[in-house]
């Protein structure tokens, strides 16, 4: 066995120990707080409504671990079992020019891999989410979904993945400085475009209408010096009860949307609270910040896949015969999660610190206390576990634990203080 392919080895099987460690961990703590309502939530949260979210959250994580499982046999099978070689030769048996050939090669292995996971994705839709009284996503809905999905899978991809191996084969030895900025204009190009073209194939986006609401929200901008296209409605509501609020675009082009599902549980003031930590992200720069560093976090994979693409090793390591411009780019894709997973407990905290940032900033240009019972309705309403396990947290969320973002936005107030606001 080659030196690499022990190393690969090594590197996925601590990994899946790890995620799998910390997924019983969360359970754990979850199902041991199972029928306790934390102090300061409890006058908002019946212990119904408690249990309910530790027994999601458990269901969320069984069903994570078995996507683990499947996930693991399918990355072994392309890599060392030598799934993408053979999928490369049913693209070069085509016989079409070799770009094309390469294009259909890194094409053909996601379309398999969609198909392997769609029984995963219905089961969790029309089983998981259903069970717990989530789920409005239809059958038509979802199967057109997919085919939409695909369909601009295919386009952008398809895109992408021809620009880079033309460039692969034709601009020398730094090839992989040009791809990497292709790959910048184009990602700057699709986060500009989102909002405007591709996000409405699925949903449906209308301004937002109510005047008492909509002159609170210009209040808000104009105090803060903002300027968005717009403040938008999504029909979230056609597809789960999940509610939520988030930020997208670029320049001119950027918005802030509410689910339709949101809108109806928060009253006006609640909804400027959340709308002011949206804000946030704009003002505070964490969209550029993470622009940023996301450019240089792909300049590092990049100059890597430039090495590794020259290496034979790379190759036969991971089992894959031909050392065609293709195959060196999904072996790369596929065998670098096994290693980068160790910077996400990083990156989950520079999220969580600004998560912070913006809840504060939302307490200094709106209002803080109502800030905080807006997030414990949406954590009702959403079924989120209010005790997750520390390490778990710690290591996978990119906001802050429910207790903690509360404590800080209702500092000064004991718990049954802060337990009385809370239900006001
Ligand atoms: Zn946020």
């Amino acid at each position: 066995m080659h030196p690499f392919t022990v190393i690969f080895l090594t590197a996925f099987i601590l990994h899946s120990l790890v995620q799998t460690w910390l997924a019983m961990r969360q359970m754990k703590h979850v199902r041991d707080h199972r029928n306790a309502v934390p102090a300061e939530f409890s006058a908002v949260i019946t212990p119904a409504e408690h249990a309910k979210a530790a027994d999601y959250t458990v269901a969320k994580q069984r069903l994570g671990i078995l996507e683990l499982v499947v996930d693991g046999a399918i990355l072994l099978w392309l890599t060392l079992g030598g799934g993408i070689a053979w999928i490369g030769n049913l693209a070069a048996s085509i016989g079409i020019p070799p770009l094309w050939t390469g294009v259909t090669h890194v094409l053909g292995v996601f379309a398999v891999l969609s198909l392997l996971a769609l029984p995963l994705s219905a089961y969790r839709t029309f089983v998981m989410e259903q069970r717990f009284g989530f789920n409005r996503t239809t059958v038509g809905v979802f199967v057109a979904d997919l085919f939409k999905g695909w369909l601009l899978g295919a386009l952008l991809g398809g895109v992408m993945v021809a620009a880079v191996l033309w460039v692969m084969q034709s601009t020398g030895p730094y090839w992989w400085l040009v791809a990497w900025s292709v790959w910048i204009v184009f990602s700057l190009l699709v986060t500009w475009a989102w909002p405007r073209l591709i996000a409405p194939l699925f949903n449906k986006f209308s301004p937002l209408e109510n005047p008492a609401l909509r002159e609170r929200i210009d209040a808000l901008l104009e105090r803060c010096g903002f300027h968005a296209s717009g403040v938008f409605v999504m029909d979230g509501s056609r597809r789960s009860a999940h509610g939520n609020a988030y930020f997208t675009g670029l320049g001119r082009e950027k918005r802030i949307v509410f689910f339709d599902t949101l809108l109806s549980s928060l009253t006006p003031v609640q909804v400027e609270s959340v709308l002011a930590h949206e804000l946030a992200h704009f003002k505070l720069k964490h969209v550029p910040k993470r622009l940023i560093g996301g450019a240089a976090l792909s300049l590092v994979g990049f100059g890597l896949l430039g090495w590794l693409s020259r290496q034979d090793w790379f190759y036969t390591a991971l089992g894959a015969a031909s050392h065609t411009d293709a195959s060196a780019l999904l072996l790369f894709v596929f065998a670098v999660p096994a290693f980068a997973w160790v910077l996400s407990p990083l990156l989950a905290a520079w999220s969580r610190r600004h998560e912070f940032e913006a809840d504060a900033f939302a307490a200094r240009h709106s209002d803080g206390t109502e800030l905080a019972h807006a997030l414990v309705s949406m954590y009702k309403d959403n079924a989120s576990t209010l005790t997750p396990d520390p390490l778990y947290s710690a290591f996978h969320d990119s906001h802050p634990p429910p207790a903690a973002r509360v404590e800080r936005l209702l500092p000064a107030r004991s718990p049954d203080a802060r337990a009385a606001v809370a239900a006001a």
